[in-house]
């Protein structure tokens, strides 16, 4: 199984939406204040400047004054005053452009070029008062020409406060705007900011849920994915180990791996089944991944042969290995059966090509034995040599019988289905292993209740092939069991209803348990492998179906019972 991983993608758009807002946000907090500032600071400049304008209008208007009232009664107290006043007004008179307040005023009003002219004029007449004396009858004319030619200054810097009382008018309608409209700048910035701050926000939690939606989805298909998993795996009659390999320890098997090992999975015998399929897993490379092949000696001692696979898996979240065992011992015992079968086969054919050739021979001792006959009833005294010749003739005879059997027996048996007399069937099976029963100490008896002339349909070879096969079987039951004494088995032949019954019962200590639910399936046996092919009872079985009857078998008291069920010829026609 291949994993594609989806590398998730960074959402660089949200992160620089949130930095250009947090950043946006400082900026118009910093913006606003700075403003805010600015702006008061300007007022309060502003504000002053229209002070400083008023305050030299002021200073004018003292000065004047002083001139006048020393114009009126002159003497040294007044002039001294006037001039006091003068030169106070010619020091106010460069804070119009030169101080803070006043540069101000010097961007928005044309005032430095008067204000200098107003200095050189100021200057001027403060230079004429100190030459008026209070006792000259001419100083009030002087003093009010003085005051005369003063008033320009006066115009000008009453020009200045009128303007500077007009822009502060201006200034002030301006912040009443502003105040009633407080910054749209700053309030546009917010609103753009917090905009994409709810943008973030919402694209951000949109993205969360649609993920979040992702992830439990995948959790889900992941879960069932791995609950199907665990289902197959439990249900496959394959042996299924997950190992750590961390420690080697099992930490999961299913059923069928259990039923294998039958012990809890913290017993060491599991440790001692995974390090041997280590050792089997192991290639001539020196990997451990692969196929493997083995034999695991159970606790109970049987060997059971296994063919599998390990390979790398992630389970529960963390790589492990997967041991994967199937249990082939019956498969290999069936490929030995299948190799005794095949050598069975061969040495069939040869035994038929045996008794083929040798009836060539039996024929011309046959003919010798006629001829010397013929001969020696012409010598006299030969009744005795006679006698000994019809006793090879009849050993020549017996031996024909056999290799004829024989070859019967090997003969392909064909598809015709013909009627035969059932009795003579039974008969020459049963002269067939008559004198293997005879060395085995073994009685052999036929109770017939059945006309000689009883037809059943099928190939006679075939039929004659099942009987001696069940008293093969019968034979090397007495064999394996160890019954000695009283060795019998009984063949019963009769009619019953519209059958023909055919009973092969011995006491030879019956049917082993084991294989009695498998006894007509292809390769079940209890004979060792060189003696027994579990082919015999599984050809009976389809041999007897051909022929449209049944076999059965069953254990009786002592023995076993194998009944054959066959319909007599009539019933049979009908079937057909
Ligand atoms: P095979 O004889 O090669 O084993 P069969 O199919 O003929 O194959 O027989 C299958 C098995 O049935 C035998 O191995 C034996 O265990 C059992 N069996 C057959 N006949 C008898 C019998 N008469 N008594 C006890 N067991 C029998």
């Amino acid at each position: 199984m291949t994993s594609s991983r989806t590398k998730p993608s960074i959402g660089w758009l949200p992160l620089a939406l949130i930095a250009i807002t947090v950043a946006l946000f400082f900026a118009t907090g910093m913006l606003y204040v700075t403003q805010t500032r600015n702006r008061s600071l300007m007022t309060q400049t502003i504000r002053s400047s229209g002070w400083v304008a008023y305050q030299a209008e002021l200073e004018y208007v003292k000065a004047d004054s002083a001139l006048a009232v020393a114009a009126i009664a002159p003497n040294a107290d007044a002039l001294a005053a006037a001039e006091l006043r003068l030169e106070i007004l010619r020091s106010r008179l460069p804070l119009l452009y030169n101080s803070d307040e006043g540069r101000v005023l010097r961007d928005v009003i044309d005032l430095e070029k008067p204000v200098h002219a107003a200095e050189t004029l100021l200057d001027g007449l403060m230079d004429r008062l100190p030459a008026i004396s209070p006792t000259d009858p001419g100083a009030a004319e002087t003093l009010l020409a003085i005051q005369k030619d003063m008033a320009p200054i006066g115009t000008t810097l009453k020009r200045i406060l009128m303007e500077s009382v007009a822009y502060n008018q201006e200034i002030f309608r301006r912040e009443r705007a502003l105040a009633e409209a407080p910054g749209m700048v700053p309030l546009l910035l917010l609103f753009v900011s917090g905009t994409c701050l709810a943008l973030v926000l919402l694209l951000q939690s949109r993205r969360d849920r649609l993920r979040l939606d992702a992830i439990v989805a995948a959790q889900k298909t992941v879960i069932a994915m791995e609950e199907n998993l665990r289902a197959i795996i439990e249900a496959m009659p394959a042996c299924m180990i997950v190992i750590n390999p961390q420690d080697d320890s099992v930490s999961f098997v299913n059923s069928a791996a259990s039923a294998l090992v039958n012990l809890p999975l913290d017993h060491a015998e599991w440790r001692r089944l995974v390090h041997a399929a280590f050792q089997a897993a192991i290639d001539s490379s020196g990997d451990r991944w692969g196929m493997l092949n083995m034999s695991y000696a159970r606790i109970s001692g049987d060997i059971t042969s296994l063919r599998g696979s390990l390979c790398r898996v992630i389970w529960e979240g963390r790589p492990q290995l997967l041991l994967v065992m199937v249990d082939v011992s019956r498969v290999r015992r069936a490929e030995l059966q299948v190799m005794q079968a095949a050598k069975l086969a061969t040495l069939g054919e040869m035994a038929t090509a045996i008794a083929h050739e040798l009836n060539q021979p039996l024929a011309v001792i046959r003919m010798a034995v006629a001829n010397a006959n013929r001969l020696l009833t012409q010598i006299e005294g030969g009744e005795l040599v006679a006698g000994k010749l019809d006793r090879i003739s009849a050993q020549v005879d017996r031996a024909k019988r056999i290799t004829d059997q024989v070859r019967r027996y090997g003969r392909m048996p064909s598809e015709e289905n013909e009627p035969f007399p059932l009795r003579h069937a039974v008969d020459l099976a049963m002269s067939f292993v008559a004198d293997h029963y005879r060395s085995a100490n073994i009685r052999l008896a036929l109770e017939a209740d059945i006309a000689a002339d009883t037809l059943v349909m099928g190939e006679q070879t075939m039929f004659e092939q099942v009987i001696v096969n069940l008293l093969v079987n019968a034979r090397d039951a007495f064999e394996s069991s160890g019954v000695r004494t009283a060795r019998s088995v009984v063949v019963r032949v009769r009619v019953h209803e519209d059958e023909a019954v055919i009973e092969v019962e011995d006491n030879a200590g019956g049917i082993a348990e084991e294989v009695m639910p498998r006894l007509f399936e292809p390769f079940s046996t209890t004979k060792p492998t060189e003696k027994g092919t579990g082919l015999g009872l599984s050809i009976a079985r389809s041999v007897i179906r051909d022929m449209h009857g049944t076999i059965g078998a069953e254990n009786v008291a002592g023995g076993a019972r194998f009944v054959i069920a066959l319909p007599l010829r009539h019933a049979a026609r009908n079937a057909a």
